[in-house]
């Protein structure tokens, strides 16, 4: 099936891009695990070099496995073209690598994820990148940090870990404005629940390992964006600076993610939406973070951009960090654990693991409390998803019979 917009997202997912009677009636893409091709001849090779032939000459620029799950990211996005890469971060690197110089100037919102965060801080900033923090809850905010020196606004949404919305729409209308690029991280809410181009976006990045994986088995990363960006960021950020690109067998296991994406978020979205309300009546709990609440302070954006509210929760305990930390130690079923999306139910503590890249300090200005706890609802069950966090929370009658 070639590119067809007419066809839903779950069969473009499953089917777009491949024909069994190209490849001996296989159901399944074949795996190309090969580092280097070969050329016929020394014209060929040299033509297919210089970009003048169609063709592949090295695992590094491309593969036919990456090809697949490259057009099929993009088709689910809505995007002109992607790049498979080794993870999210080696995405987001490359992308920023390939449009950044000297004295160009980044605006991000005041909370990301930890190594993103990090990179900019550390990372970007020695290379005379300056980063600019706005909340970007407050589309005004961005629009008074823009300068003549803004190249990128980049952002999450929901972002990691305490769930604030960014409008894509907005922001991206104030960004162009300007001439500066948007580059959106889609990981938490996925093509099935957001798609950023669509809203006015220029790139966006995922962490593939997260849920277009979707089964806690590799480490990957997504972009998509026009033909003509993802060619610079394929043949400069990913070729040149970062290296990289997407082994071809975790390529073949997103591609199997991928036929699962809309049934396992939509999964997701149900079991998170009854932990959140169970979480929000439970008298040991203080706040619950979760765009579907008509608590959660974004929650009519969230009602206007996203079909569904995805699987993430954080949340604080009235105790506070010590609280959080006990009825972290008791839970069974669930297991603590960075990384999300995955089909087990995980549970972490920011500030002593995704986040520890910043500063208490950094924290604290940045929204992201001591106590947050982060919870990635999986496909497990729902009544025992429920049973292990009732029972791990404290002053409920059961865990004092324990
Ligand atoms: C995990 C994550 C990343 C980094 O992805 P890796 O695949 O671990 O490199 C980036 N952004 C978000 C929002 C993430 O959750």
């Amino acid at each position: 099936m070639a590119s067809n917009k007419s066809a839903g997202f779950a069969t473009r997912a499953i089917h777009l891009g491949y024909n069994p009677n190209d490849h001996e009636g296989a159901l399944t893409p074949p795996l190309h695990l090969t580092s280097t091709f070969t050329f016929e001849n020394v014209d060929q090779g040299a033509a297919i070099f210089a970009g003048e032939r169609p063709g592949y000459f090295y695992s590094r620029i491309s593969n036919p496995t990456l090809d697949l799950l490259e057009r099929r990211c993009a088709d689910l996005e809505g995007a002109e073209a992607g790049l498979a890469l080794a993870s999210g971060m080696g995405a987001i690197t490359s992308v920023l690598w390939t449009f950044l110089v000297p004295g160009d100037e980044i605006i991000t919102d005041k909370t990301l994820y930890g190594c993103t965060f990090a990179y900019m801080r550390t990372g970007l900033a020695r290379f005379g990148i300056k980063i600019t923090y706005a909340d970007m809850t407050d589309p005004q905010a961005v629009e008074a940090a823009m300068s003549d020196k803004t190249r990128i606004v980049y952002f999450e949404t929901p972002a990691n870990p305490n769930m604030r919305l960014v409008d894509i729409a907005a922001i991206s209308k104030i960004a162009k404005a300007r001439g500066a690029k948007v580059v959106v991280d889609n990981t938490y809410a996925t093509p099935v629940l957001t798609r950023p181009i669509e809203l006015g976006a220029d790139i966006v990045v995922h962490s593939a390992t997260k849920y277009m994986g979707g089964h806690g088995d590799l480490v990957g990363g997504i972009a998509v964006g026009s033909a003509e960006d993802m060619t610079q960021v394929r043949l400069v950020g990913m070729k040149d600076m970062t290296g990289a690109v997407m082994a071809p067998f975790n390529a073949m296991l997103v591609l199997r993610g991928l036929k699962t994406l809309k049934l396992r978020v939509e999964r997701h979205c149900e079991n998170a939406m009854i932990v959140a309300k169970m979480l929000e009546a439970h008298p040991a709990v203080g706040r619950v973070y979760f765009p579907g609440l008509a608590s959660f302070p974004q929650h009519e954006l969230a009602l206007r951009q996203m079909p569904g509210f995805g699987g993430m929760i954080a949340f604080e305990l009235k105790g506070g960090h010590d609280a959080g930390r006990t009825m972290m130690d008791r839970l069974n079923m669930i297991h603590r654990a960075v990384s999300l999306g995955d089909t087990e139910t995980l549970i972490q503590h920011p500030a002593s693991m995704t986040h520890s890249t910043y500063t208490p300090e950094e924290r604290a200005a940045h929204g992201i409390s001591e106590g947050l706890i982060r919870l990635s609802v999986g496909l497990e069950d729902i009544e025992d998803i429920i049973a292990d966090l009732e029972q791990a929370l404290p002053n409920v009658p059961s865990a004092l019979a324990a």
